[in-house]
């Protein structure tokens, strides 16, 4: 729980060697603090790791999330990036709790701030747990719906990094770039044939095929995004908590067999188990 997950880094290990994963990435939002821990604790448990991380982008006026896989942990400037893109979200929050009081739901900076972990790292997320918990709404869905998504009275404009940038402090930092689960965006064509092509003009190589975020109609058009666009295919379940989210670890189908893995480009960035621990 180093972002907005509510499991930590061993927890999750072990939630996803139970359900039978092999290869496995902790992709916290705008932060790598957890990266060690979760190699450690995969490798205690016999899986393999790829160090990961989700970067929040501004694209065309709309948040767009990077992943980053198989990039050194310790990289300077990588964290420095990440650092800065996180800088902005205290006084985002302290806007948005504005915004809530005045459609009449007082408190909510500090309702939200005791679901955070990371004080660096208050979201969204943090906000919809406090008003499902407070009775407000029912689920996170109709949080985002009623007041958290563009339109709505909770909703504050951010500007986090720029694609480019994001792409850089990946790749200079030894690993590969991935579109996370384009189908959230709701970009027009047009938009989104933008984001693809200036995504591998800057260095981009993947996008996530296969998420909790998609339906399988959509495994099938990004399929054909990637393979349009030459990326490889990466496959991710967006598990934030066992009471929150629809995909479990480990159990999203197979990617679609034409298509290039992402581990099969990284795979000198994969992080061993230690021998002989795999089979127990
Ligand atoms: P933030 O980075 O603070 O803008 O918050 C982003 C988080 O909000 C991500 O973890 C998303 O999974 C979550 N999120 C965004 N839209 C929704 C939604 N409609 N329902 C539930 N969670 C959402
Ligand atoms: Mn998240």
């Amino acid at each position: 729980m180093v972002s907005d997950g509510t499991l930590t880094p061993e927890a999750l290990a072990a939630r996803a060697r139970a359900n039978g994963v092999q290869l496995w990435a902790l992709t916290d939002h705008d932060e790598i603090s957890g990266q060690h821990r979760a190699a450690a604790a995969a490798h205690a448990l016999g899986m393999d790791y790829l160090t990961g991380v989700e970067i929040s982008v501004t694209f065309i006026n709309t948040t767009v999330h990077i992943v980053g896989l198989g990039f050194d942990a310790d990289d300077a400037r990588l964290a420095q990036g990440l650092a800065a893109t996180r800088g902005g979200r205290g006084e985002r929050a302290r806007e948005i709790a504005g915004q809530l009081a005045r459609v009449g739901i007082p408190g909510a900076y500090e309702g939200a701030l005791c679901y955070v972990g990371n004080p660096a790292l208050i979201s969204r997320t943090h906000f919809a747990r406090y008003l499902v918990d407070t009775g407000v709404c029912r689920d996170m869905g109709e949080v985002f719906r009623k007041y958290l998504t563009e339109g709505k009275p909770g909703f504050v404009p951010h500007y986090w990094a720029e694609l480019r940038d994001a792409v850089r402090w990946i790749r200079e930092a030894g690993g590969m770039a991935v579109i996370a689960h384009p189908a959230r965006y709701r970009f027009t064509a047009n938009e989104e044939y933008a984001l693809f092509s200036e995504f591998r003009q800057h260095g981009g190589q993947g996008v996530e095929v296969v998420t909790g975020s998609h339906s399988s109609a959509e495994y099938r058009i990004y399929a054909d995004m990637a393979q349009e666009f030459g990326l490889a295919a990466s496959r991710g379940s967006d598990f934030h908590s066992p009471n929150e989210s629809h995909t479990d670890l480990g159990t999203l189908p197979d990617l679609p067999a034409q298509l290039t893995p992402v581990w099969d480009l990284l795979a000198h960035r994969i992080l061993h188990a230690p021998q002989g621990l795999a089979a127990a």
